[in-house]
């Protein structure tokens, strides 16, 4: 996946534009049309089925991929409502983010004095390992 060839789907990404990307994913090029049986092993959406589907899911989409049981839209439809809803927690967490920008400057703020603190006390052993202490 690459970015430049648009064909990644990123964390926060609106779930109508994460549905249409998938919806318009390439498949096995053998199916042209919707009669045409096809091999899931050609396909680049089969790659998501053995990640979001469970055996029952790939089973079917075997069986109606080789016999054009089925159309490749609604062989999508299972990875499309899987990425979603893998997708939804992190956005809903990503989405109290960026609501509350003051939230993610205290965190930040705290993250960098807690940096600091241990750069000083590392500092510090350092010094005194090499004989440097000052007082
Ligand atoms: S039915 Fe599914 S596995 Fe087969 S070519 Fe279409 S999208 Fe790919």
């Amino acid at each position: 996946m690459s970015k430049s060839y648009n064909n990644t789907i990123s964390l926060r990404e609106d779930p109508e534009v994460v549905s249409k990307k998938i919806r318009t994913m390439p498949t096995d090029t053998n199916r042209v049309r919707r009669t045409d049986p096809g091999d899931p092993e050609k396909c680049p959406v089969w790659q998501f089925h053995q990640v979001y589907s469970n055996d029952g899911i790939k089973a079917w989409v075997r069986e109606g991929c080789t016999t054009a049981g089925i159309g490749c839209i609604e062989c999508k439809q299972p990875v499309i409502e899987a990425v979603l809803k893998e997708l939804a927690p992190i956005q809903e967490r990503a989405r109290a983010f960026t609501e509350d920008p003051g939230a993610v400057r205290a965190i930040i703020s705290d993250g960098c004095e807690h940096a600091r603190e241990l750069a000083r006390e590392t500092m510090r052993d350092v010094r005194e390992a090499m004989g440097l202490s000052y007082g």
